[in-house]
């Protein structure tokens, strides 16, 4: 049975449709990562789920029962948010020890907790420091020790690192995978950040305008995107338009990268033509044996560290890959040859 089942949930403010039909599930000791633009329901979602919104339809089951009539306090969850406010007169302690103080746990115990806590998220002999003192990275340290304090059965977090500079936030990133990981914590991780959503999640559900778009792992949603959509919110942004000719039982599309064999069906004449999206890192420099080859002029190139990120223009195409950093291209402005083999490079969507 799963932790946490998440079934058909409706909310609607005014006229905005905010969440239209959300189901899934979290398991037990599983890290999922609810990924989505801005706007898409994420924190309604997350307040639904803590008892914060009651939603209009669908419920929310913990351990298969119910927790319509269980109020917020009474969940068991914990919640971290980007500007989680720590209460600015109290020190690092007495933030930590908040709930703990409040769920009646004897001193002795609170004061060893808190230290544990404070040693957990790399922060021991913090207790005296008066919050306003500590740094952002340091502020949200404290706020994950807050929320983990009380051993919630789940934790929610809700773009907690969205406030922080990148070198930062990718530490942290680190820090918070092997803390959820060591407590076999189970919990709920909000971001509009696909590279966050991977690097923590066992799981990811991504969304859409209240809707669930796709649910996998990291890897099955980076490898089969479920829509246009998903494949270009993973910045696969290579459209390739053209003209699709039926060929023995599959299809051919012709594009200005030349004749690309897609294979599936085209569906019946006269059906909408597929969505294809060219992956940006399935082409590279052609070394002579990839069964589709184009001729391109380099436009930009910008060194990413593990990546060469490189804008081409081809077939009157503007397109972008991102080639290993050991890939040598020649200058901008100038042209090269490149290859890809459509059964890995191609994603193609037919509608309707
Ligand atoms: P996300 O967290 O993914 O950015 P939200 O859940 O905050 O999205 O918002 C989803 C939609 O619901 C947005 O259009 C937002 O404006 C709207 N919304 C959220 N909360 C309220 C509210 N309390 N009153 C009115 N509209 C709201
Ligand atoms: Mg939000």
């Amino acid at each position: 049975m799963p932790a946490l089942s998440i079934q058909n949930i409706h909310k609607t403010f005014g006229t905005t449709r905010a969440l239209n039909g959300v189901s899934f599930e979290v398991r037990r000791g599983e890290i999922v990562a609810l990924l989505g633009p801005s706007g898409c329901g994420k924190s309604t979602l997350l307040n639904v789920i803590a008892g914060l919104e009651t939603p209009d339809a669908g419920d929310v089951l913990w351990q298969g029962r119910s927790l319509a009539a269980v109020p917020p306090h009474k969940r068991g969850f914990g919640l971290m948010f980007q500007d989680y406010a720590l209460f600015p007169h109290m020190n690092v302690f007495e933030n930590v020890a908040f709930g703990l103080r409040m769920g009646g746990l004897p001193p002795e115990e609170v004061r060893l907790r808190v230290g544990e806590l404070l040693e957990l998220v790399g922060l021991p002999g913090f207790e005296k420091r008066d919050v306003d003192t500590l740094s952002g990275g340091e502020q949200q340290r404290v706020a994950l020790a807050r929320s983990l304090a009380p051993r919630p059965r789940l934790l929610m977090l809700d773009e907690p690192l969205g406030a922080l500079d990148r070198a930062l936030r990718e530490r942290l990133l680190d820090e918070l995978h092997d803390i959820l990981r060591q407590l076999e914590q189970t919990a709920l991780y909000v971001t509009h950040d696909q590279e966050e959503a991977f690097a923590l999640a066992d799981r990811v559900v991504v969304m859409r305008q209240g809707e669930v778009e796709q649910t996998g792992t990291p890897q099955q949603i980076y490898r089969q995107p479920a829509s246009p959509f998903v494949a270009r919110f993973l910045g696969f942004g290579n459209l390739l338009g053209g003209r699709l000719k039926a060929r023995d039982g599959g299809a051919v599309l012709k594009t200005g990268l030349g004749d690309l064999p897609l294979n599936r069906d085209p569906g019946r004449p006269g059906s909408a033509p597929p969505v294809v999206i060219l992956r940006p890192d399935a082409v590279h420099p052609a070394r002579g044996g990839e069964s589709c080859q184009f001729e391109a002029v380099v436009r930009e190139k910008s060194f990413r560290g593990s990546t060469l990120r490189a804008w081409v223009e081809a077939g009157g195409l503007s397109l972008r890959f991102d080639f290993p950093a050991s890939v040598e291209l020649p200058p901008v402005g100038e042209r090269v040859r490149l290859g890809f083999e459509p059964s890995e490079a191609l994603l193609v969507f037919w509608q309707g």
